[in-house]
């Protein structure tokens, strides 16, 4: 037999074959922790039985690659290891082979407490060959292959695409290819595949799916990467429910293959009752929403605390903080930060104290517990009506204005920050084993269309400018397109056929049903501020397809990184993804980018600038 050994095999003959994880010398006897992809088995070199390989035994250090020989016995009841699947029996070497020699790693395998990160991603191959990252790794696997075969099963083709193309408009940076053959031309690597995907509905495959590399050049987080992978499909004929059916298939399939049963369908929320209730596109179902408490004030008391009365007047509740000191409250302040005339009252105690009857109605209608914090946040009296810079930050809506969304997106924020500062406190984010309570998904659906984007004074595609917005929106499009330089446009009310799905406050992937008509998607690009020859030289291809019969479609992209990071349990993305790159885009691995040499350079007629201008 070849693998861990079990109680089972005892008696039998075995083999095995990895790496030295460590090695306890008892004299005659020596004991090998030897490791695998599938655990760690031990084996007993004995010199009473085998003087020779016990000698070839003592040479053993960490991470040599041995193959050993033996029979594999049942452990004395005294020296079973229950933290082990192989601890109930060991492996009595009869035979030793030293396959290959190792230098000392900067770091084992089997160390416990974790060296720093550059060290670990330099020597990935030895951080790689840690439990958890095997177990990642693994995990990785296992959930690509489930929404393979849940999509194959559905009749999804997985189709490639190139990764040598143009620029696909996804709102980042591209990586640029420069061209030999052509020198002074440069190929983008995909941030997408969008356009492709959309072609490949043009060309009657109308179920697409690709588990796909993206590339993005953009500033990173700890949930970023500059290439990641996706999820990515499309089909003919969809209406959302379509497409967000498929997902929750194939996401059932995903987390089932992680050992958890999840429940479909997920609950959908508009845009803007995502706003109003949590301040927050993507909101964490696992805390309570806001409370809208304006009325449990009467107008006198909003203007004795200098509230403006037209303004929300939100209740962010935090279960079970419990009590707080002066000092505590006073932290909370600096949590808050004010997207424009909304302002906070962190000290409940003394709307309590001043309005008791206030206090009392706004704890009925909030669901307060005793030892639960509840802060209010409200529009200021002086700013009550003049647009504010909140604006650019996020897509104004038909509904909610512009000023009522200062105060909900501050208020979310908050309510973020808060929950993270009392995480210990609440227990809110710790797994519970329940996947109802551990997984809270939600698909946010009818977002806006466009977003004005403050610094360029021009209308962006909130999502990508191959939405299709709703067809009863339509005509705000024309009226809109004519005053398309004024962030109070018509176009600040289209609604886009666009959704987003989220989990416990994470966007996991965002899709949209697209324009299949070219005239649309002509109206849509000049909405944005391109004139019609940069459509033209841009995306002709796609437009000139758009003639050719295309059928009606739509999709979604799902960040698979991200999925396995929240099944693994991990903090970072780097955790999940074999060879990621640091913060500052480098694989310190290989040790990439790197400068070129002066040849390649010249053969793709490339300068490179002294200093950076
Ligand atoms: N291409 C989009 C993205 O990467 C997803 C989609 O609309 O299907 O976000």
């Amino acid at each position: 037999m070849c693998g861990e050994p079990r109680a089972s095999d005892a008696g039998k003959k075995a083999v095995l074959m990895g790496w030295v994880n460590r090695r306890r010398d008892h004299g005659n006897l020596l004991f090998v922790d030897l490791r695998d992809r599938s655990g760690v088995s031990q084996v007993v070199i004995n010199a009473e039985r085998n003087a020779a390989i016990h000698e070839k035994g003592e040479a053993l250090r960490n991470e040599y690659v041995i193959a050993v020989t033996g029979t594999v016995k049942l452990r004395d009841a005294n020296t079973v290891n229950p933290n082990m699947p192989t601890g109930e029996v060991e492996l009595v070497a009869d035979e030793l082979r030293i396959l290959n020699e190792s230098k000392l790693p900067p770091f084992l395998p089997s160390d416990t407490a974790l060296t720093n990160e550059e060290t670990r991603l330099k020597f990935r191959y030895i951080d790689l060959r840690r439990d958890v990252m095997q177990f990642n790794i693994e995990l990785r696997h296992k959930v690509a292959k489930a929404i393979r075969d849940y999509l194959s099963a559905q009749g999804f083709f997985e189709i490639e695409t190139p990764f040598m193309t143009r620029s696909t408009p996804e709102g980042a940076r591209d990586y640029l290819v420069p061209s030999r053959v052509q020198p002074g031309t440069f190929y983008a690597l995909p941030q997408s595949p969008q356009l492709f995907k959309q072609i490949l509905m043009i060309s009657g495959f109308d179920k697409y799916f690709q588990i796909v590399r993206c590339f993005r050049d953009e500033d990173l987080r700890a949930d970023r990467q500059p290439e990641f992978t996706q999820i990515d499909l499309e089909m003919s004929y969809p209406q959302p429910e379509r497409v967000w059916e498929v997902v929750e298939g194939f996401l059932t399939a995903a987390f089932r293959a992680a050992g958890s049963e999840i429940k479909a369908p997920f609950p959908r929320m508009d845009y803007d009752e995502a706003i109003r209730l949590y301040g927050i596109d993507k909101p964490d179902l696992r805390l309570p929403a806001f409370t809208d408490v304006r009325e449990c004030f009467a107008r006198e008391n909003l203007q004795q605390l200098a509230v403006n009365a037209n303004l929300p007047v939100v209740a962010i509740r935090i279960p079970k903080v419990g009590e707080l000191s002066r000092a505590e409250r006073d932290s909370i302040k600096p949590l808050f930060v004010s997207k424009g005339g909304a302002k906070l009252f962190e000290d409940f105690k003394r709307i309590e104290k001043n309005f008791p009857e206030v206090a009392a109605k706004i704890a009925t209608k909030s669901g307060t517990d005793a030892g639960d914090l509840v802060v209010i946040v409200a529009g200021s009296a002086q700013t009550s009506s003049a647009p504010t810079e909140a604006q650019s930050l996020i897509p104004p809506h038909r509904k909610v204005t512009p000023q009522e969304l200062a105060i909900y997106a501050s208020a979310g924020l908050l309510r973020l920050a808060l929950a993270q500062k009392y995480a210990e406190r609440h227990g809110i984010f710790k797994k519970t084993g329940d996947p109802e309570k551990d997984f809270r998904f939600l698909w946010v659906t009818n977002f806006p269309m466009f977003e004005w984007n403050e610094g360029e004074k021009q209308w962006n595609a909130a999502h990508h400018p191959f939405t299709s917005p709703h067809e009863e929106d339509m005509p705000k499009l024309e009226t809109g397109v004519e005053s398309m330089n004024d962030p109070q446009s018509a176009l600040n009310s289209v609604r886009a056929l666009a959704y987003d799905v989220v989990l416990n406050g994470t966007e996991l992937g965002s899709g949209s049903i697209r324009i299949h008509r070219q005239d649309v998607q002509r109206r849509i690009f000049r909405a944005l501020g391109m004139t019609e020859e940069e459509a033209r030289s841009r995306f002709g291809f796609f437009l000139e397809a758009l003639e050719y019969g295309t059928p009606p479609h739509g999709g979604i992209a799902l960040g698979l990184d991200r999925i396995v990071m929240i099944l693994a349990g991990a903090e970072s993305l780097r955790e999940v993804i074999p060879f990621p790159k640091t913060a500052r885009a480098v694989d310190l691995m290989v040790d990439a980018p790197t400068p070129v040499g002066e040849k390649q350079l010249r053969e793709l007629g490339i300068i490179i600038r002294k200093s950076r201008e």
